[in-house]
């Protein structure tokens, strides 16, 4: 049994994942068992439609069953973006159309084919063709509403077909992309130790061993990655989907998502990279994320938590009136910041709950810490291992200066209620401290320059 097959039963929505050389030859087979002879409609854009969706369509019109004509999503398809219009877009194509979508493409197409049977409240399923991300059977779909990007609830797809060829034959930026948020799997389990030990969000330890070891493998395979090596591209793939299994399974992304997703986010809400063709994807911003966050994680690890002063730190431990000012300090879009104080003020805890957490991180340090560095890797290593598919790895690569990415840190802690390393960095109160370090001439940052 694969390890896919290992992990449906625990995924509440998504009944089937076929993936692997021929995939697409099971489609029609796939499609009957989900829709039985109900009417389709391919929905794709431009460039997917080339790469698979006209094969697909002319597949599923060759068994005789009803297929309405497709939708391509208009637009530059370098460029079709996850925003809410473009989910009206194609709500208001399926709605009057007694069918099922079948979407074919990477993560926006399926994305927005994804909210938009939600809310008609139909199935759907989705042909991959490009291990790009972790999201095409995540529940959930990250739209962008009116500049900020939100994780807009929705059902996984009932089925996943993806080809190895197809898969293999996806740019390598793709591949890169699928590759970096792969990577951020480890960071993001960081985080998400961190939350247990210290009571705030438990590990479920049913789903982790899906998440970890799998990824390892995967990832080691970089060099055949970036060649476009069908078998190993798959297996990033089937990794991926594994990854928005788990996801589906725990009805959250915190199994795959930690602070490098939250650095990602910041920088999606400021559009870096959106007037690039193709834009700056999710996962290669998940991969510069999981190498800074690895390098904070790093001045983490060189400290004793166990010998904290908590009272001098409560002593300056924020109002809420304070913690407002200072996210505003921070986060200075005028936009977007009232929805930072939002998610900032949902996850501020009062002194004596304070007191409680830095003592428990006191105690439990000489564990945890040992924990985090069994789970983590040098940022060093997450930057080589980036490298080797041209991904950025440094704020340049990007168009970014050292300041943003001190700018990023900062403002990456306020954006989302959700404990992380951010957090953990913050409320110790070494998070100025560790930063002093990382932009320091001999620091991880401040060595490379700008
Ligand atoms: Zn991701």
């Amino acid at each position: 049994m694969s390890v896919i097959d290992a992990a449906l039963p625990l995924a509440t929505l998504t009944k089937q994942v076929v993936i692997g050389p021929d995939a697409l030859t099971h489609l029609a087979e796939v499609v009957t068992t989900h829709f039985g002879d109900a009417a389709v409609v391919v929905v794709a854009d431009d460039i997917t439609w080339g790469v698979a969706g006209e094969r697909v369509d002319a597949a599923l019109r060759a068994t005789g069953r009803p297929v309405l004509d497709a939708l391509r999503v208009p637009g530059n398809p370098t460029r079709v973006q996850a925003t809410a219009e473009n989910v009206e877009l194609v709500k208001a194509f399926l709605e009057p159309l007694d069918v099922a979508a079948i979407a074919v493409g990477s993560g926006t197409i399926n994305d927005l084919v994804k909210r938009a049977s939600s809310l008609l409240g139909r199935r759907y399923m989705v042909v991959a063709t490009a291990s790009s991300m972790d999201g095409y059977v995540a529940s959930g779909a990250p739209i962008t509403v009116n500049g900020y990007k939100k994780n807009l609830p929705c059902d996984a797809p009932i089925a996943l077909v993806a080809d190895s060829e197809v898969l293999g034959s996806a740019p390598a930026i793709m591949r890169a992309s699928g590759y970096g948020d792969l990577l951020g799997k480890i960071p993001s389990g960081a985080c998400w130790l961190i939350a247990d030990r210290l009571g705030i969000e438990a590990i479920d330890w049913t789903l982790w061993p899906f998440l970890q070891e799998p990824f390892r493998h995967a990832l080691a395979r970089a060099g055949e990655v970036a060649a476009g090596d069908p078998d190993a591209t798959a297996e990033l793939g089937q990794a991926l989907i594994l990854s928005g299994l788990t996801i589906q399974a725990y009805n959250s992304s915190r199994v795959g998502s930690g602070a490098e997703h939250i650095m990602s986010h910041y920088w999606e809400m400021l559009h870096l990279g959106g007037d690039w063709d193709p834009p700056l994807s999710h996962g290669l911003k998940v991969g510069l994320g999981t190498v800074a966050i690895a390098a904070l994680y790093e001045r983490i690890l060189a400290r004793d938590l166990s010998t904290l002063d908590v009272e001098a730190r409560l002593a300056s431990w924020p109002t809420e009136q304070e913690r407002e000012a200072y996210v505003r300090s921070v986060f200075p879009h005028p936009d977007l910041v009232d929805e930072a104080v939002a998610q900032s003020l949902a996850k501020h805890v009062d002194a004596e709950a304070m007191r409680a957490r830095l003592n428990l991180a006191k105690e439990v340090w000489p564990t945890l810490s040992q924990e985090l560095r069994e789970q983590l890797q040098p940022a060093s290593e997450f930057a080589d291992q980036l490298r080797v598919l041209a991904a950025p790895t440094h704020p340049r690569d990007v168009g970014l200066t050292l300041a943003d990415m001190r700018a990023a840190y900062l403002a990456a802690q306020t954006i989302r209620n959700r404990y992380t390393v951010l957090d953990f960095a913050y409320e110790t109160g070494i998070f100025d401290e560790c930063l002093d370090e990382l932009f320091a001439a001999d620091g991880y940052w401040g060595s490379q320059g700008d």
